[in-house]
């Protein structure tokens, strides 16, 4: 009798675990209820989807056959522009490359892949557009820079899809205090947070129904916008000081601070926040670059093929010498802030190809060993499907209910 019995339980065992293969590697995902596993942060180059970068394929960390093949349903692209002097100048670029990166998301969405990938403008389009086996697109913001001092900016931003934005990237701007403030843009030093201006773009942000983003704003700026915010906030992709010490994560009191408002912190697979890496390493990633000319500007994908290999090579050595952060890291972090804040705070970004990435999750194409590792520590379905996507649903949800509520009352 226990022969049969074993053959069945590990047949049983092989069946579940063919079915979560196939779920896994399907094209696009099809189980009409089946938990959306949504990414809050993926960066685009500002040549995405022309000629020279097709969603599809790109030599990307995500492009739309990885996220089909990883089981990664929805993500948040976002319309980045990397902050520079508060110039007329300087506010008419970044304006400029925000329009570039809204257009070339909807061109994605609406004339490449209409048929893959869908845009969402709410979090119950979300659900609606993965049930019916497509991608979802959603957009946000990174670096209230782009608005420049123009808030009525923010208006045209919600019309084109923005459902977060973050209040600031690296160098202060006009609505908040960086995490890392800029020496070379002239910040001063002193530790202050949301400016008045920042203030009257968060309420304006809670009008709209656009979630407020606390990522990579000092501690002063996410205590402030929690304050200052009718609805709970977002950080979009940032790690736990908890853990590990870094300008880009979050400590106790503020996570606190961030349960108490009901908002959710979307821990990001980024090396460097993950875990700590010596200087060395940086060194020679640097000098790396520098010998093949590659700067943040150029693309990786332009180096002729021989040199690719060579810096293939090289960063291989560099990787080896000093690992990188693994999907462990990763979900140390998180079992960190769950622990301290509970699984309703707590959500996933990868900050792909804009620094993220760990080793085991290295691309859109490796999501499901996110998955695999939260149920190797134990986390049930339930909680799992929360932290892909439940919680940040949520906080969208109070996000839109606290706008109808406010422009009800202006009526
Ligand atoms: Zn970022």
């Amino acid at each position: 009798m226990r022969a049969p019995a074993a053959r069945a339980v590990a047949l049983a065992c092989l069946a579940a675990f063919a079915s979560a293969c196939t779920n896994d590697t399907q094209p696009f995902p099809s189980a009409a209820d089946a938990p959306v596993r949504l990414d809050t942060h993926i960066d685009i180059p500002l040549d995405y989807a022309t000629a020279a970068t097709d969603p599809l394929t790109a030599d990307l960390q995500v492009n739309l056959t990885k996220m089909a093949a990883g089981g990664l349903d929805a993500g948040f692209f976002i319309v980045f522009v990397g902050q520079t002097a508060r110039t007329p100048e300087g506010y008419a670029q970044a304006a400029a490359d925000a329009e570039t990166k809204f257009a070339a998301i909807h061109r994605m969405a609406e004339q490449l892949y209409p048929d893959r990938i869908e845009l969402a403008y709410s979090a119950d389009d979300v659900s609606r557009i993965a049930s019916r086996g497509k991608l979802v697109a959603v957009i946000g913001v990174e670096n209230g820079y782009s608005l420049g001092p123009n808030l009525e900016r923010l208006d045209r931003f919600y019309e084109l899809g923005a459902r977060y934005v973050g209040l600031v990237h690296d160098g202060d701007n006009d609505l908040a205090r960086s995490a890392r403030p800029s020496a070379a843009l002239g910040d001063p030093d002193a530790a202050t947070g949301v400016t008045p201006l920042g203030a009257e773009a968060i309420a304006r942000m809670n009008r709209l129904g656009i979630m407020v983003d606390v990522s990579h704003g000092g501690k002063q700026t996410a205590l402030d916008a929690m304050r200052l915010s009718a609805a709970p906030v977002i950080a979009s992709h940032s790690g736990i000081a908890g853990v590990n010490v870094h300008p880009r994560n979050m400590d106790d009191e503020t996570l606190l601070a961030l349960k108490a408002d009901g908002g959710v912190v979307q821990v990001v697979a980024f090396d460097a926040y993950l875990k700590q890496q010596p200087e060395e390493k940086a060194a020679a990633v640097r000098a790396l670059r520098q010998s093949v000319g590659f700067t943040g500007g150029t693309r990786l994908s332009s180096l002729p093929t021989e040199q690719r290999a060579t810096y293939d090579a090289a960063l291989r050595d560099i990787e080896a010498r000093w690992p990188a952060a693994t999907v462990a890291d990763l979900v140390d972090h998180i079992d960190y802030a769950v622990k301290l804040i509970g699984v309703d705070h707590v959500g996933i970004a990868s900050d792909f190809d804009g620094g993220g990435g760990v080793t085991g999750w290295a691309d859109a194409a490796e999501t499901a060993n996110v998955t695999a590792e939260l149920t190797a520590r134990g986390y049930s379905r339930e909680d799992i499907d929360k932290i892909w996507s439940g919680n940040l649903l949520r906080v969208w949800r109070e996000v839109e209910r606290t706008a109808s509520q406010l422009s009800a009352a202006s009526n």
